[in-house]
């Protein structure tokens, strides 16, 4: 069962006050908060555990390394990856792009190749591919949005050329909220030419369970902290043929199997990719939060959000002179909006004297905000510990900003 008072005592930070109002915490899209679950493990890790993994012939080094790997395995079934080698730890989304854009730019990309991406990409799925495609004189293309913030599908085969090599896209857009349909996709591209995929599951992973096999994409990435584990740890899913293909991102300790002052042979992936000490916590951390969410399930989870979206798309839309961006019928809970012609950032610093934490700006998608012609969004954005309660404190600070500001 659904019990939003137990799931709401699992997270302490939501008993503090921010400016002697209790926090209204709406800014999930940044990162989700963090369960005790996942607080105690890694006071655990510090407490209990803490040692170097992997090369270490004493207990401690032997325990560690056995929930690291089971963290990766954990993680490997939340996905439904073939294979555990296939999980990669990283720091985040942006280096998991970055690794496959540096590897993949490396090894597949030549002169006049194309790169597909879209218009609503967060920059860290824009900028990696601009620099790999100017270095290797590649092109890349747009897919462009509609006014309701959705991709236009229609123009696939227009855009997809024998020249395309990678096609990568968001999975939910983190300023809209649209949930792109992201397997059609796959299926149509795959009809269309032999192009790798890469889905940036960054927003996806806290309001869904994908399945990279279901999906059949190339590459999936993600970050453990909007999906409620710590900061610093993330996930490259790649088909394991990609992992022994591509070179080592980085290299150094943790990559290889042996090294002489000639030459080195690489370990195997994942190794390979992970050089230096790895954020073990992290993982262990973010494997935690897996369990979490998987305990009270993502059917519960989603039926709570929409409730809570709309809710407040109802209550938002009652307000005066309100734009809401992104207003696709699939769509995650994240509600992105402006008022008149008052700027997102005033808004943001009223709704702080309330306890109300939302995200005002372009976040980390300027050509969403150019698209638009706007500066940027206010944007509330919600997770499953979130109530119909904190919506109305948010629409009451939010009606008083707007008297405030107009
Ligand atoms: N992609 C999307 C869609 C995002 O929302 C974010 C974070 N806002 C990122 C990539 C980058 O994630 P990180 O900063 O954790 O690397």
């Amino acid at each position: 069962m659904f019990d939003i008072n137990k799931i709401r005592s699992d997270f302490p930070i939501l008993n503090r006050t921010v400016n002697n109002k209790p926090l209204v915490y709406f800014d999930n899209g940044a990162t989700g908060q963090k369960p005790k679950q996942v607080i105690d493990a890694l006071v655990n890790y510090y407490s209990n555990q803490n040692s170097n993994i992997h090369r270490g012939v004493h207990t401690l080094s032997r325990e560690i390394t056995i929930a690291y790997e089971e963290a990766r395995q954990t993680i490997a079934s939340h996905i439904n990856a073939k294979q555990v080698s296939e999980i990669v730890f990283t720091k985040g989304t942006t280096e998991s792009i970055n690794l496959v854009t540096y590897c993949f730019g490396k090894i597949e990309l030549n002169e006049g190749d194309e790169i597909l991406i879209t218009e609503m990409e967060h920059h860290s799925n824009i900028i990696p591919w601009q620099i790999v495609c100017e270095e290797k004189k590649a092109v890349l293309k747009y897919i462009p949005i509609n006014e309701a913030g959705e991709l236009i599908l229609e123009k696939l085969p227009q855009l997809i050329t024998s020249k395309t090599k990678l096609v990568a896209f968001t999975h939910i857009s983190n300023t809209l909220g649209t949930i792109n349909p992201v397997k059609e996709m796959i299926v149509q591209i795959r009809s269309l030419c032999k192009a790798a995929v890469l889905i940036d599951g960054a927003q996806a992973v806290p309001h869904l369970k994908p399945d990279v096999q279901d999906l059949d994409c190339d590459f999936y990435v993600f970050s453990g902290h909007k999906l409620f584990g710590p900061t610093g740890v993330g996930i490259l899913y790649a088909k394991q043929h990609w992992l022994e293909k591509f070179p080592p991102y980085q290299t150094g300790g943790g990559t290889i199997k042996t090294v002489t002052l000639e030459k080195t042979e690489f370990a195997d992936p994942p190794l390979k990719f992970e050089a230096g000490t790895p954020h073990i916590e992290g993982g262990i951390g973010l494997a935690a939060a897996i369990s979490y969410v998987n305990a009270i399930g993502f059917e519960a989870i989603q039926k709570h959000e929409n409730t809570l979206l709309d809710y407040a798309t109802k209550k938002l839309l009652e307000i005066e002179d309100i734009r809401i961006y992104g207003t696709s019928k699939h769509k995650t809970s994240v509600l992105s909006f402006n008022v008149g012609n008052i700027h997102p950032f005033d808004v943001g610093s009223i709704l702080d004297k309330y306890g109300v934490a939302i995200r005002s700006g372009h976040h980390c998608t300027q050509p969403i905000c150019k698209f638009y012609n706007i500066p940027g969004t206010i944007r509330a954005s919600f997770a499953f510990y979130n109530t119909v309660e904190e919506i109305d404190v948010f629409i009451a600070a939010l009606k008083k900003a707007i008297r405030l500001l107009s």
